[in-house]
């Protein structure tokens, strides 16, 4: 990952002046800047991981190369809005193969033509449908790569609108042929499609996804339409000149507010700028892949993400994800006591 400081301390510890070279290159950089503090001194990482959490600035990453160690953390918390309030497990993500007919530079779990296949397939899914359903699983996401290129995403679909209401996500390049048919045999009232378009006019979007595939995309999205289903247009951009500019162009298409999704980048996967995100800024949505359960869908192949690589009993996931969220919390408390000053 690259920062936009470098601190080398050689063999400083909190003990030998670390802490005012920290409070030093805080002062100098800006809310959102990832620092990079790199040591001979690979035991100091606990420390640092305790400074990160009390201070606020989460601990991103940490690699080791050559007997030197390099942290990343970001300075400050996420801009935006807060999380919802829901109860973890509620909502229930599936990576159903992650190759994709394109190759998008942002992608946050590096998907593209030449990704290789790790599919959950249907027998899984028809699995975790029947134990979701009894785990107080409110709603389902079907999420790639792209989940048109797989043959049998129509049952996966069926499957999972059994279970709760789905929305599967796509890029809507691939509504024809037997795809449609696919999507021909859906329930209306039980699957939405929410399509991924960045922006009201081809450039930005072609720009991050490749050329032509605005005009691919507003294509599907009218098929969708045209077939009865309900649509939501999901945008992934970098600034909030971008966020308005798009919010203004779904105004102008009278798009109601739950069927808009605006987000930003996340610096994961192949993107090489964006928020930078760490398991302590999301609240976990359970998330499972072919190589296990993650916290969230963010980077669902990173393995500061893996919960646990047992998928089934889905209850035990589940509960795995939840001990760790409370782990997480307990973290938060330790600390808020340790710092009590009155
Ligand atoms: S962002 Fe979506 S459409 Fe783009 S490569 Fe990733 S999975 Fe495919």
């Amino acid at each position: 990952m690259r920062a936009d400081v470098d601190l080398d301390i050689g063999r400083k510890t909190f003990a030998s002046g670390l802490l005012p070279e920290l409070i030093a290159v805080l002062r100098r950089s800006r809310p959102g800047d990832l620092v990079a503090v790199v040591s001979e001194e690979e035991s100091i990482g606990r420390e640092l991981e305790t400074w990160c959490r009390f201070t606020g600035n989460p601990l991103l990453e940490a690699t080791t190369e050559r007997g030197r160690t390099r942290w990343i953390f970001r300075y400050g918390a996420v801009p935006g809005p807060a999380e919802d309030n829901r109860p973890v497990g509620s909502r229930l993500w599936l990576y159903a193969n992650f190759d994709c007919n394109l190759h998008c530079d942002y992608c946050c779990v590096r998907s593209s033509p030449t990704a290789p296949r790790r599919e959950l397939g249907l027998a899984r899914v028809q699995r975790i449908a029947r134990e979701a359903a009894g785990l107080g699983v409110k709603e389902i996401f079907v999420t790639g790569g792209e989940p048109f290129l797989l043959e049998d995403i129509g049952d996966i679909l069926l499957a999972c609108a059994a279970a709760a209401p789905s929305t599967v996500l796509t890029n809507g390049m691939l509504f024809a042929g037997r795809r449609i048919e696919s999507l021909r045999a859906l329930p209306r009232d039980r699957i939405v499609l929410q399509i991924s378009l960045d922006s009201a006019t081809p450039e930005l979007h072609d720009l991050h996804r490749g050329p032509g595939t605005w005009a691919r995309t507003r294509e599907g999205i009218q098929r969708a339409r045209a077939h009865g289903f309900r649509v939501r247009l999901a945008a992934t951009v970098s600034t909030d000149a971008e966020a308005a500019a798009f919010r203004q162009f779904l105004d102008e298409e009278k798009i109601g507010a739950e069927d808009r999704v605006i987000r930003r980048i996340a610096l994961r996967g192949s993107a090489a700028e964006g928020v930078a995100l760490s398991r302590a800024d999301l609240v976990p949505e359970v998330t499972i892949t072919a190589d296990g359960v993650y916290w969230h869908p963010v980077g669902a192949e990173d393995p500061d993400l893996l919960v646990t690589r047992d998928i089934f009993p889905l209850a035990e996931s589940f509960a795995a994800v939840r001990r760790a969220f409370d782990r997480e919390g307990e973290h938060a408390n330790k600390l808020a006591k340790i710092f009590n000053c009155a």
